[in-house]
């Protein structure tokens, strides 16, 4: 199993490890701070030097490991010394949007009375899905103008992990009939909360205030349905 440093500190950006796995084109590590693509969150890329420097140029989650897909793993064997490096840039950007998409997902459904139903980060944009009554480009304007000013008021980000029983005793995160029932299957309750705004199971990386995120931009809307309309968001400063 790959110790995933990212679940207790989005910030570690180089770490020492130890290969475990070497396949044809990829590397196994006992620990990493590389995030494979998943929740809607794309992996990150970055530098392996084992022996050589290596590219890490796709990384994946396998059971319980992060697999690491290099350039080359020519002369890696199990038992090498790593030093790892992640693309900060590109991760950084993915943590400002995936909060982002927090903040807007919490007074979606606390103001708006709707909720998200998809959703897609990107390094220069995220893309969301929303079931909102009566929504078009002017209440998805004020949508974005009223995160802003959440997002403005710098409230802490934090990662908490929660015993079963407190899961299930947490209002926010057992809303629904099928999300208790998947809280029920669970083992690991890792949740990200935000100061007095929004609580949810969750396996990404974010900053650690809201302040990070900065200013951001409606800058697409699309109706796709009554009950689904597409913006895309693009944080401007
Ligand atoms: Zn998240």
């Amino acid at each position: 199993m790959t110790d995933k440093l990212y679940l207790t500190d989005a910030y570690v950006k180089e770490f020492d490890a130890e290969v475990t796995a070497v396949g044809d084109n990829f590397v196994s590590l006992d620990k990493t701070s590389f995030y494979p693509t998943s929740g809607g969150q794309p992996c990150d890329t970055g530098t392996l030097q084992i022996g050589d420097i290596r590219n890490v140029v796709d990384v994946k989650k396998s059971g319980e490991d992060v697999i690491h897909l290099l350039n080359s793993v020519e002369g890696i064997k199990t038992g090498d010394k790593v030093h790892g490096k992640i693309d900060w840039d590109r991760r950084y950007a993915h943590m400002r949007y995936h909060t982002a998409l927090h903040v807007i997902d919490a007074l979606v459904m606390n103001t708006f009375g709707g909720k998200i139903t998809g959703g897609q980060i990107y390094t220069d944009r995220a893309r969301i899905d929303l079931d909102v009554p009566g929504l078009d480009r002017e209440k998805a304007e004020s949508i974005i103008k009223s995160s802003q000013e959440l997002i403005d008021r710098k409230l802490d980000v934090t990662i908490r992990f929660l015993s079963k029983e407190e899961a299930l005793n947490t209002k926010e995160l057992a809303r629904t009939k099928p999300g208790k029932e998947l809280l029920k299957s669970l083992s690991v309750f890792r949740v990200i909360a935000i100061s007095g705004l929004d609580m949810q199971l969750d396996g990404g990386t974010h900053v650690s205030n809201t302040g990070e995120i900065g200013k951001i931009s409606l800058s697409k809307y699309e109706s796709r349905g009554a009950h689904n309309k597409r913006i895309e968001v693009k944080i401007v400063a």
